[in-house]
């Protein structure tokens, strides 16, 4: 089956540029692959001369990126626009503690140009964009999509299919992942498989969901891999193909897809030729950070929290975070009431005294505000950034997660 998929379709090796010559210490560094039938001189010609645009330098481009370098594909371009986190470094694995508050692309491009100078990197220092997106990909023979938000998740999808390129996804939560290749030329695109985006706040973002540490190894090296051989023309690719990875159990489910024939950006008659506002289509923004999502009427700073505490008014304080972050920081005097269950509990709470809502960083109090809202509620308020920002701003001897 080597020169197929499962379908007896044509594999991969379509769309990318003719091999590129080796020099001796090329050869030497890349003997283990030259060595193998299936890679040989002529593969690593192949991956030299292939261009893959890696977008996302976080917990799933950092893998994907360093075995693509490690592997030799000639050319590499990096998106980001944030800069090296210490909460960032329990995963991201091409970044170093040497480089906090570093520029991301800066940091991942030495990291991969000291595994490989043989390569090219380019960076782009910018979030990617319905505006800049085109330009930015336009070198690149393969998209990978390392991205933790929907709104660049479908804009990386439509951009793939819009240019004809393959689209190696991957998506990662707590213990579970996802992986697939979507080439709309030769199978189905992610919106054959999710027409729509989630409601806004019903899927956590990593930094309020949390992320196994290795899961972004296990799926970013999975995503490597279906590039390698993409580029390559070996094997079965995941076109057509959803993997399922479960860390817990350790099991992989293989599902197989199939292309919507009324797929709104794939099908044979599109509504979407161009490329959208996807942060107006998803309902959220196009990143994974801390948001002001409500007016300020409903917001209450941690300082001035604080004051009204210090000189005695009766607020009542609501924890709408999970149990287990208690363990990590707690306020004085604050009742746990996680989101989950606030709807149900929703009668516990008096509509005629002041509500405080918190929870790490203010986001799903922000829901539990509008959600109280909705319910008749007009005098509850969300802490400003929520425990965090409390113990940033008020309370120092609190840790920050
Ligand atoms: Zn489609």
């Amino acid at each position: 089956m080597r020169d197929g998929n499962r379908d007896g379709r044509p594999a991969a090796r379509s769309g990318f540029p003719p091999p590129a010559d080796l020099s001796h210490e090329e050869i030497l560094r890349y003997s283990r692959h030259l060595l193998m039938p299936e890679v040989g001189l002529e593969g690593q010609r192949k991956l030299k001369a292939a261009s893959v645009l890696v977008i996302g330098t976080g917990g799933l481009g950092s893998p994907v990126s360093m075995y693509l370098a490690a592997a030799g594909v000639g050319r590499i371009g990096l998106v980001d626009y944030d800069e090296v986190d210490f909460t960032n470094l329990q995963r991201q694995i091409v970044h170093g503690t040497s480089r906090l508050g570093d520029r991301k692309v800066a940091s991942a491009r030495d990291r991969l140009l000291d595994l490989n100078p043989a390569i090219q990197v380019d960076v782009y220092d910018e979030p990617f964009t319905s505006e800049n997106a085109r330009r930015i990909a336009e070198p690149y023979d393969v998209l990978v999509d390392g991205t933790d938000n929907f709104p660049t998740r479908y804009l990386v999808n439509d951009l793939a299919v819009l240019t004809h390129k393959p689209n190696v996804y991957g998506s990662i939560f707590r213990f579970e992942g996802q992986v697939s290749v979507f080439w709309a030329d030769k199978g189905p695109c992610y919106r054959c498989l999710f027409p729509e985006p989630p409601p806004p706040g019903l899927v956590p973002s990593c930094a309020e969901g949390g992320v196994f540490g290795v899961l972004p190894g296990t799926i970013g090296t999975l995503q490597a891999t279906e590039t390698l051989k993409l580029i390559l023309g070996i094997g079965e690719p995941l076109i057509g193909t959803l993997l399922l990875y479960d860390a817990l159990a350790m099991t992989f489910d293989a599902v197989r897809l199939k292309k919507n024939p009324k797929c709104r950006v794939c099908s044979e008659n599109p509504e979407v030729t161009e490329l959208i506002d996807y942060e107006a289509f998803c309902g959220v923004p196009g990143h994974d950070r801390e948001e002001d999502r409500l007016a300020r009427e409903w917001e209450i700073e941690p300082k001035e929290l604080a004051e009204k505490l210090a000189r005695g008014d009766r607020i009542r304080l609501i924890d709408v975070r999970e149990p287990h972050e208690l363990e990590i920081s707690r306020l004085e005097g604050a009742e746990l009431m996680p989101l989950g269950s606030l709807a149900a509990r929703m009668h516990e709470l008096d509509s005629a005294e002041e509500i405080v809502l918190f929870c790490k960083m203010g986001s799903r109090s922000a829901r539990a505000v509008e959600l109280l809202a909705g319910a008749g509620f007009r005098k509850q308020k969300n802490l400003r950034g929520g425990i965090n920002a409390w113990a940033r701003e008020v309370d120092p001897r609190l840790p920050v997660y």
